[in-house]
């Protein structure tokens, strides 16, 4: 069993106990040391970080000729930011607190190819896999090659021979999908109970064989695994143990440097960056948070949100047990409408590794993320799924709770904090039919109307 650290058997007990119950908490992660210490411990580094932008960057023009949509970017896969003022008024005026620093929102809901996060680290995935095999059978000519040749009938024609497997609870399944088909793999995706029904009906569309699982996430992957497992060349993308979707999600970091910069946004010792991250299985919020570390250090302060009916993370953190526990053992009931956010247990990897580098977490209600999905369409017109809202309350919280305010007086912030630039990450969205979005929307003026 990991040794408990040095924090009270009490405090623990307390979270623990808030979180059985469905309160709303604030957790500051006591365990992990600055950013020189903690560097030492793990494995991965900078250089990881900057492998994975270069391997994004190789493929670039095949993905610009694939994805015309991603030709501002040069074919990057990248999303804007953008400043929050009405929104932020408002949720300083509802919960009657100040957020000092601007507020701004990752637009990751506008990812071209997805719509998703997950287009960071899983198309990233899918590329290594297509470059390794490209680079063993002698197709690719080295790294220096030209990469448009991934377009060609005698690329396709050789990855019609491997396979891709993926269990989801849906959006992992289209940024895999859509990548995988178009470099002529032949695709299964195991979606979870909670897939909506669009996002198997996008993919099958796009010729990717969708099987529908009665039972949740951990299942779904589990019968990915097997499938996948039992076949030579099949190749599964593993959401709770992958590297390489981790290093994907990591390269939003330095993208998220080289734009602050050109917004003249400081991040230094007197201008700290928060970043709000809503976490699933943790490997997006994990990854960009460890890319961040690597640029700013113990300059940048991570968080992680989570539906207080699926805190994975958070007790995987607190109770130090990671992946070895489930919102099952503490008899929580995993009802969300934040379907990106459905993972009753927790990555062992990325939980154990983050446990080195997140600041915290902290959870939210499911009324609270229907109100602010409607107030985003109101006030500031940005069509965001559920999941997406999560890490929109974390100034609140860090301003509002007692737990927020000892980080700040910890790090000795109180009076840097006018200079603080808030980001919450808006991890998915723009792909939601219209239909759709009017539910989410109609089920936040109910909350709202009450
Ligand atoms: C998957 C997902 C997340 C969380 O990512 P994890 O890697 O599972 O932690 C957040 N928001 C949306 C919209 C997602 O699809």
């Amino acid at each position: 069993m990991t040794k408990i650290n040095n924090i009270e058997w009490s405090e623990k007990v307390q979270y623990l106990n808030d979180i059985m119950n469905l309160k709303p908490v604030f957790w500051v992660n006591k365990h992990k040391d600055n950013f020189e210490e903690a560097s030492k411990k793990v494995a991965y580094s900078m250089a990881d970080v900057q492998d994975a932008e270069a391997r994004l960057e190789r493929f670039a023009p095949f993905i610009m000729q694939e994805f015309p949509e991603t030709a501002p970017m040069n074919g990057l896969i990248e999303s804007g930011l953008t400043k929050l003022t009405p929104l932020k008024e408002y949720l300083e005026d509802k919960y009657n607190t100040t957020i000092l620093g601007e507020f701004y929102l990752k637009r990751d809901d506008t990812l071209p190819i997805a719509g998703t996060i997950k287009a960071r680290g899983a198309i990233y995935e899918v590329l290594k896999y297509a470059e390794t095999l490209a680079l063993e059978h002698d197709l690719l000519n080295g790294i220096e090659d030209d990469y448009t040749k991934f377009s060609s009938e005698e690329f396709q024609s050789f990855f019609r021979q491997y396979k891709i497997v993926v269990g989801t609870t849906g959006n992992l399944g289209i940024s895999v999908g859509v990548m995988s088909a178009k470099l002529g793999f032949e695709v299964t995706v195991h979606m979870s109970i909670e897939a909506k029904q669009w996002k198997k009906d996008l993919l099958r569309s796009k010729g990717v064989t969708v099987i529908e699982h009665e039972t949740n996430f951990t299942e779904a992957v589990w019968q990915g695994r097997a499938q996948s497992d039992a076949d030579p060349k099949s190749y599964f993308v593993d959401d709770e143990h992958s590297v390489e979707l981790f290093l994907g999600y990591t390269v939003a970091a330095l993208r998220l440097e080289k734009q602050l910069e050109e917004m003249g946004i400081k991040v230094n010792a007197d201008h700290p960056l928060f970043v709000y991250s809503p976490c699933g299985i943790g490997g997006s919020p994990g990854g960009t948070a460890f890319g961040l570390k690597q640029v700013y250090g113990d300059n940048v302060h991570c968080f992680f949100a989570q539906p207080t009916h699926m805190p994975s993370m958070l007790l995987g953190q607190i109770t130090e047990q990671f992946d070895k526990v489930s919102v099952d053992d503490f008899k929580i009931d995993g009802k969300t409408c934040m379907d990106g956010l459905a993972v009753p247990r927790t990555s062992g990897f990325v939980a154990e590794l983050m446990s080195n580098f997140f600041d915290g977490g902290y959870s939210v209600e499911e009324e609270e993320v229907h109100l602010l999905l409607s107030k985003m369409v109101d006030l500031e017109a940005i069509n965001l799924e559920p999941a997406a809202l999560a890490g929109v309350p974390g100034p609140v919280r860090l301003f509002t709770t007692a737990e927020g305010q000892d980080y700040i007086n910890m790090k000795n912030l109180q009076d840097k904090m006018q200079n603080a630039t808030h980001i919450a990450w808006a991890t998915g969205g723009s792909m939601v039919p219209a239909a759709d979005m009017e539910v989410f929307y109609q089920e936040g003026l109910a909350v709202i109307n009450k």
